[in-house]
């Protein structure tokens, strides 16, 4: 298998994370990655831990010298998670120029004023199904109007469950096969990929966000852009999960993932 690539790894430029990148990109060479795609968070949903964190500069030296360090041994990305775009767009902005970012991840962290990595205090008043639909609906305005190159942990929400001590194991594609059709069509036709986010394998769900099935069927649908991602924070999980989501997307279909560079997609062979 070739060197793999890592395009979800937060820095210690966001608050819930604490690693700077230039050390990243030293366990990146001892891990033999050949890519890291770093993140920073971008949330201006007041409600977010995270929010209106990011020091654009500060970052960008970040990676300045994550790419001094790197000495051309892996390729080092720039890019941004910018939660609930399709409410903030316009005022994330504002703030920095996505042309000087290489990739733009759009999250979906919240439906209504619930947060989905919330345990049991997210969804004691009301069915956790319920909420769940609204969380696809939701991610479909997401897709449908952000300026995103990526699609962030589609079905974050397990995290939520399997804290609160809910049900988790349900099959969302029996249950809402439309919304998540719709979802799938929109990332196909306006060129998003979907990111298959490995943390929750090393969580209590022990599940990618998202779930094998939807991977399948975004495969049947057509889709053939996938990037793979650790939602790296902090030790000890740092890439943790990238070789079990690259045998998983060899079998269901998919030979490549994708990086980018100056928002332009680029394909890596997972054989
Ligand atoms: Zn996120
Ligand atoms: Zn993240």
């Amino acid at each position: 298998m070739n060197q793999f690539s890592d395009m979800h790894v937060h820095t210690s430029d966001s608050p819930d994370a604490d690693i700077p990148a230039w050390r990243l990109v030293q366990r990146g060479v001892d891990n033999n990655l050949g890519a890291i795609g770093f993140v920073a968070h971008l949330d201006l949903n007041p409600e977010d831990f995270c929010y209106d964190s990011l020091n654009a500069a500060a970052y960008d030296e970040s990676i300045i010298r994550a790419r001094n360090e790197s000495e051309g041994r892996l390729l080092v990305m720039k890019g941004l998670e910018v939660g609930e775009p399709h409410k903030y767009e316009e005022q994330v902005k504002n703030l920095v120029n996505y042309s000087d970012y290489d990739f733009i991840t759009g999250a979906l962290h919240t439906v209504g004023n619930i947060g989905m990595i919330l345990g049991k205090e997210a969804y004691s008043d009301r069915d956790p199904l319920e909420i769940v639909e609204e969380y696809y609906i939701e991610t479909l305005r997401m897709v449908e109007v952000s300026d995103i190159d990526i699609l962030a942990h589609l079905g974050l929400f397990r995290r939520g469950l399997a804290l609160a001590g809910l049900k988790y194991d349900f099959n969302e594609m029996q249950l809402w096969p439309e919304t998540i059709d719709n979802i799938l069509r929109v990332l196909i036709d306006r060129n998003i990929a979907l990111e298959l986010n490995t943390s929750g394998l090393r969580r209590k769900e022990k599940i990618t966000y998202p779930t094998p099935p939807i991977l399948e069927r975004f495969r049947g649908l057509g889709g053939t852009f996938v990037t793979v991602g650790s939602d790296t924070h902090r030790e000890p999980h740092i890439f943790f999960g990238l070789e079990q989501g690259a045998v998983l997307l060899l079998k269901t279909g998919f030979p490549e993932v994708y990086t980018f560079l100056d928002r332009v997609p680029q394909a890596l062979d997972l054989i």
